[in-house]
């Protein structure tokens, strides 16, 4: 099961949501396009549904971690210019499922925001590499938030209580954009505002600190670039990018 080839991106997004299982997925891989987007003037939300209390590497106490790594969160989507942060309650890292819960509490903060794109991990498995990008809380929230874009937001019958109870209306997405998924073949020139996904990557001190981040992420945005036929020294980030409406 794959992907079908990407759309070109719509001209006329106004807001975009990013919705990720952890604090740093979204800086590990999207967040040079993330600035990309806040220097086209569109407006950027970031929702985590975790705050990553099983991640980490140093001794941190793990009862500090979650709010440790939600404030790293919040530096981190600031470096990017990024400044509407949001999580969610209730979601332990580690034990993530698309339930019709996860897929309410999505679509209520799709329903209040009501983005045009809605970036995400992707719900489809990298079968060639186990690690990393198909962590099973990145499928799990991929999952869920393409169920929240559709039927859920869309539909007034879907979770009736947000629009009975929360005048919440119902709202359709338009463009989904996956990260971490099979064969991504959308590619963003990142080169201008890489320096900034530095600055946010560092900013997850409890997960980034430990290693030479950049040593190990660079030869993947740069292959990245190569792939897409950019300048020699470019680094891009990938995708696939999907019409929703
Ligand atoms: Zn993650």
């Amino acid at each position: 099961m794959t992907f079908p080839r990407s759309v070109q991106p719509l001209p006329d997004v106004e807001r975009a949501l990013a919705v990720a299982a952890h604090p740093d997925d979204i800086d590990f891989g999207a967040s040079g396009t993330v600035a990309r987007w806040v220097d086209e003037g569109i407006d950027v939300m970031f929702l985590v549904v975790t705050r990553g209390d099983a991640g980490g590497f140093d001794e941190t106490p793990r009862e500090q971690m979650p709010s440790l790594r939600e404030a790293e969160q919040r530096a981190a989507a600031k470096a990017v210019g990024v400044e509407q942060v949001e999580f969610l309650d209730g979601y332990a890292d580690g034990v993530l499922t698309p339930s019709i819960e996860l897929r309410r509490d999505i679509t209520r903060v799709i329903r209040r925001y009501r983005p045009d794109r809605i970036l995400t991990s992707s719900p489809l498995r990298r079968w060639e590499r186990i690690a990393g990008p198909s962590h099973p809380d990145h499928l799990a929230v991929g999952e869920a938030t393409t169920c929240a874009i559709y039927p859920d937001a869309r539909n007034p019958f879907a979770f009736p209580e947000l629009l009975r109870e929360e005048g919440l209306q119902p709202w359709v997405v338009r463009e989904v954009w996956y990260h971490g998924g099979p064969s991504p073949d959308h590619a963003v020139d990142v080169t201008a505002t890489y320096s900034r996904k530095l600055a946010a990557l560092a900013a997850h001190v409890t997960q980034t600190s430990h290693e030479d981040v950049e040593a190990r992420m660079r030869p993947v945005f740069e292959l990245n670039a190569r792939n897409a036929g950019l300048p020699e020294g470019s680094v891009a980030e990938v995708f696939t990018v999907l019409r929703t409406a």
